[in-house]
């Protein structure tokens, strides 16, 4: 027999703290994820299920078959596909729940693109790889006076820290700068798939206390969670900064791209070329590639097998340069195959 369509949320509304009124503002509310890996497929995976009212998911990359380990929103054939994870989570995501509106967003946040791809949002849930981009989502999340929830996980271990302008630390305040020298990661380090789901659901908890209307129940506390010890911790993290340039002086270098390479390492072996903002015919340039290499190409990206490297170019004409770590070849190779 069939469920009546207002079952769907009952379980959530019939917990008391959160009860009809708070499932109605969280179907009222407004998301974005920003990042579609492995923290970012669960965060998305429970606030769609959970009937957040619109979902902007934001991603750069393609699914892979390594991802496939802890990514739980892809499968093998969004891997063959070489599908942008945007696009394959909103796919995924719409039969998980067709009452919500998911809005996927195959791009890199940048300084650029913020202010539209953040309009309207209530909070952010960080699920990138770096602290690039997390100072840009800073910057915006306290200038706008929006909570965001800090996430990262590598190896066996993670961190959840929750920023609500205006009553926390911000970003800037327990991380004054990004860390110098090589940082452990998921390619060097690996991960686990149970941190990453761990870390994302204490995001999503997070979330939903906030869209209901119970920002106070947010612990101020910088969680730390082993999978592989057990051990799960909460810190104080450092007090408001009376100095921080960011929450007290409300300086937003990073909204205005100051702190912006335009090219950046992106993963082990790979490096991002996303200066150029001039869209890319990708029918167009697979033409031009045949015979020169091997291409594939849907509507969202074209991927070049030049062996030792492998091109993908998105319609935006941002580009990944897998198979090395040289901005200088990743530009040549960027300038011979695509155009300067
Ligand atoms: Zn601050």
């Amino acid at each position: 027999m069939t469920q009546p369509p207002d079952s769907r949320y009952s379980r959530q509304s019939r917990f008391a703290p959160l009860a009809e009124e708070g499932q109605r503002r969280i179907g009222e509310s407004t998301v974005a994820i920003v990042g579609l890996g492995a923290l970012g497929s669960v965060q998305a995976d429970l606030l769609a299920r959970a009937g957040v009212g619109r979902l902007r998911l934001i991603d750069r990359d393609f699914v892979e078959i390594s991802n496939l380990q802890r990514q739980t929103l892809y499968d093998e054939s969004d891997a063959a596909e070489a599908l942008p994870k945007a696009v394959a989570a909103a796919r995924r995501l719409a039969r998980v729940n067709s009452q919500i509106q998911i809005e996927p967003v195959v791009a890199d946040l940048s300084p650029r693109s913020i202010e539209e791809t953040f309009e309207g949002v209530d909070m952010i849930l960080d699920a990138t790889d770096n602290f690039e981009t997390r100072y840009l989502i800073n910057d915006f999340a306290v200038r706008e006076g929006i909570p965001w929830i800090y996430g990262a996980a590598v190896a066996s271990y993670g961190v959840k820290l929750a920023v609500i302008p205006g009553s926390t630390a911000c970003f800037r305040c327990v991380y004054p700068e990004s860390p110098r020298g090589a940082q452990p990661t998921c390619e060097t380090e690996g991960v686990l798939g149970p941190v990453t789901a761990a870390i994302a659901a204490l995001q999503a908890g997070d979330a939903l206390k906030i869209l209901s209307g119970h920002k106070d129940f947010v612990l101020t506390r910088m969680t730390t969670v082993d999978v592989w010890t057990g051990q799960i911790r909460q810190t104080a993290p450092p007090a408001r900064d009376p100095d921080c340039p960011c929450c007290a002086k409300h300086e937003f270098p990073h909204l205005e791209g100051k702190h912006r390479a335009p090219i950046s390492l992106c993963g082990r072996n790979a490096v991002q070329i996303h200066e150029r903002s001039r869209p890319v015919d990708l029918g167009e340039l697979a033409s031009r590639l045949n015979g020169l290499a091997e291409v594939r190409v849907n509507e969202f990206a074209l991927r070049a097998a030049l062996d030792p490297y492998e091109l993908t170019v998105f319609p935006d004409g941002r580009a990944i340069i897998k198979g090395t770590t040289d901005a200088g070849v990743a530009r040549s190779v960027y300038a011979r195959y695509v155009g300067v």
